[in-house]
């Protein structure tokens, strides 16, 4: 199939681009990599009467590193954050690995891929679990929305229709947090069933000092698993324990039943990956997260 016909409107700024969602709202898509609105508009699920490419807006293309947390400009395509982060934020490099093929990555951007909002998709849940956020400009104004606060639904994200996404921002973990990453898929590339991302760090005692864990591909959006922080902070960290806590995050889990996975199986899996992230991490702590 063919798109519906539309306006092409390329955007030399960011706002140019924030001018131009304030007059056609609703009506308007941003265009960045396309890997994902193209075949929509190609299938005819997404039909917006103006497309806003923001390709040309070079002001967007940045990656910086400052105090602890990286910025991610909106124009940042997946590959290039995935060298980046390959010796610097390990956690992201390998969540990237899995995210489609690299030839998409090439071209589809980071915030793309966030504001796109698939519950399967590997960043959104590196977001939520490296307690990251977007900036979102829009003809008001610019606002930071924290990621927990940022999916609402499938492909909903808490963004206005007049809002450009112009930078992801992750917090990048400090030295002696230990990650974990894990995911489920038919075939490399493919989206994924279930996946999860961990961190955990710890205290001179050798007890959990803090831990976070997220999940992909089990819901309409990517979920965190506090049940599993609360079990494990505190504490002695030892294999029954970590069972434990991952038992617990997967039992608050709803996830659905479609053609790929029953919701059970879904379960079952999230707590296998949770107790799988959770003791890759505690066997990393001391490498860069
Ligand atoms: C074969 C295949 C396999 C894939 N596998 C995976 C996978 O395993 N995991 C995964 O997560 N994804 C996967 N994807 C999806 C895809 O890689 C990402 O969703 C995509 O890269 C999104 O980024 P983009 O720059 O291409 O966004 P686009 O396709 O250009 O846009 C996607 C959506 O986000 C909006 N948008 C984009 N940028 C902004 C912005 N700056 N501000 C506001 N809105 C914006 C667009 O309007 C659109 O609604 C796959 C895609 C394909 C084709």
């Amino acid at each position: 199939m063919k798109p519906a016909p539309f306006d092409y409107l390329p955007a030399g700024s960011a706002e140019e681009a924030v001018d131009a969602l304030a007059r056609h709202r609703d009506d308007a898509k941003v265009l960045a990599g396309g890997q994902s609105l193209v075949p929509m508009l190609n299938m005819r699920l997404s039909r917006p009467a103006v497309l806003v490419d923001i390709n040309e807006a070079a002001e967007l293309d940045y990656l910086r590193a400052v105090d602890g947390a990286l910025a991610v400009g909106a124009l940042v395509r997946q590959r290039t954050l995935e060298r980046w982060a390959a010796t610097a934020a390990p956690l992201i490099a390998e969540a990237l690995r899995w995210a489609g093929h690299t030839a998409i990555r090439n071209r589809g951007t980071v915030a793309g891929s966030i504001a796109h909002a698939d519950p399967a998709s590997e960043l959104g849940a590196v977001l939520l679990c490296l307690d990251g956020a977007v900036v979102a400009r829009g003809s008001g104004g610019e606002r930071t929305i924290a990621a927990g606060d940022l999916y609402l639904a499938p492909l909903t994200t808490a963004l206005r229709p007049d809002e450009l996404l112009t930078e992801v921002r992750f917090s990048l973990p400090g030295p002696g947090v230990g990650w974990g990453f894990a995911e489920v898929a038919r075939r490399h590339g493919d989206f994924a069933l279930v996946g999860a991302a961990a961190l955990l760090w710890r205290d001179g005692d050798g007890r959990v000092a803090g831990a976070r864990l997220a999940f992909f591909g089990v819901g309409g959006t990517p979920a965190r698993g506090a049940a599993a922080e609360v079990t494990l902070t505190g504490q002695t960290p030892t294999p029954a324990l970590i069972a434990e806590a991952a038992r617990a995050a997967a039992a608050r889990l709803s996830p659905d039943s479609d053609l790929h996975a029953t919701a059970e199986y879904r379960r079952r899996v999230a707590a296998v990956l949770a107790e799988r992230t959770l003791t890759m991490a505690l066997e990393r702590r001391g490498e860069t997260a």
